[in-house]
């Protein structure tokens, strides 16, 4: 008999579990609070009979994501992970400290399908989804090696989390259960390049998880060079659908642009991103490109960044520059994983 995964399961299947074991329901509950403060060991759920213990160690396991490198900034105490998973591949996770808490940016693939020309993790192509356990073991190693409660959590690591929906959907609602991490939506963002199908089924499904739509240009033709999914679900249809996820939600969306020098950093670029953007709840991320060796880009500068905002926000367009934390670790996601 094949041992099941119980970090897989949510909190009601788990008490279906339990009870197909001959145990009341609420021992599933008691496993998912264990579980969920990182107990690996079914020996110390001390509140779990010895007998039913044993009878889940035939049964049962815990999984599985290790952490298997680190490095470390020492300077703004920025770490970023490479965990292995059960069959071996293996992802890559950031932690970083912000003054209103810890923040864990986690993987939702390994590789991606993707294929943005700048990105680091579409060199390799996809290999395949994490389950929904890889996503939450991704958040209980960064707690234990950091000794910190992981406060916010963006997936915006490796892969295209849209594209991987049930598995996020089974890891929102687990990260969210009171009995485990009981993690405010609010607390939680969700970054997708654009799959517009699964992005109106997540304004449905979660209206309160913040969302993050990657742009990188306002110009169709360009933004297909940039990024391939836009011959599939175009920049027009994109921003509506925007509006629409705004209108539905009440929320606002965060339009991610990662700065290309020469590609998408020029006067007639920000012209187009004033036009197209103004009057929408949004807010305007502009992101210093990590450069990544193989793709031959180079980033805008801090300056060119900071000047974009500064003239979006006197258009009425909020807007920042990401903050480069990590300086001095391999910055752009999917680098370490490349190296390693
Ligand atoms: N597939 C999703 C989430 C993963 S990428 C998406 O496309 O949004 C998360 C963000 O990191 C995206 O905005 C992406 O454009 C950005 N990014 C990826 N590689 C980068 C790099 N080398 N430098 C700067 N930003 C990068």
């Amino acid at each position: 008999m094949k041992k099941q995964n119980l970090l897989e399961l949510t909190i009601e299947e788990l008490k279906a579990f339990a009870a197909g074991m001959g145990e009341p329901p609420f021992r599933g509950k008691q496993l998912f609070r264990w579980m969920n403060q990182g107990v690996k060991s079914f020996d110390n759920m001390t509140d779990l009979s010895l007998s039913f213990r044993e009878e889940l160690k035939k049964r049962a396991y815990l999984s599985c994501t290790e952490i298997i490198k680190v490095q470390e900034d020492k300077k703004d105490g920025t770490k970023k992970f490479l965990f292995a998973l059960e069959d071996g591949n293996a992802v890559e996770g950031v932690y970083m400290k912000y003054k209103y808490g810890n923040s864990l940016c986690i993987s939702s693939q390994v590789g991606c399908k993707m294929g943005c020309s700048f990105c680091a993790s579409a060199l390799g192509g996809f290999v395949r989804n994490l389950s929904s356990a890889e996503m939450m073991g991704q958040v209980l190693e960064a707690e234990g090696f950091t000794g910190e409660k992981i406060n916010h959590v963006v997936v915006m690591g490796m892969g295209e989390p849209l594209d991987n929906y049930e598995n996020l959907r089974r890891f929102l609602i687990n990260i969210h259960e009171p009995s485990g991490k009981n993690m405010s939506y609010r607390n939680i963002t969700v970054s997708t390049s654009g799959i517009l199908p699964a992005m109106r089924r997540f304004a449905v499904d979660f209206p309160q998880v913040n969302l993050a739509v990657s742009l990188h240009s306002l110009d169709d033709e360009e933004r297909s060079i940039i990024m391939p999914v836009n011959k599939i679900y175009a920049l027009e249809d994109l921003l509506r659908e925007s509006r629409s996820y705004t209108e539905a939600t009440g929320r606002r969306i965060t339009f991610e642009y990662t700065l290309i020098k020469g590609r998408n950093d020029g006067d007639a670029h920000l012209r187009l991103m004033k036009e197209k953007l103004r009057g929408m709840l949004c807010h305007v991320n502009l992101i210093p490109l990590n450069a990544v060796d193989e793709t031959g880009y180079v980033g805008s500068g801090r300056r060119r960044a900071e000047e974009m905002a500064a003239d979006l926000a006197k258009a009425g367009i909020p807007a920042t520059v990401r903050r480069e934390l990590g300086r001095e670790i391999d910055g752009a996601c999917g680098q370490l994983r490349r190296r390693h």
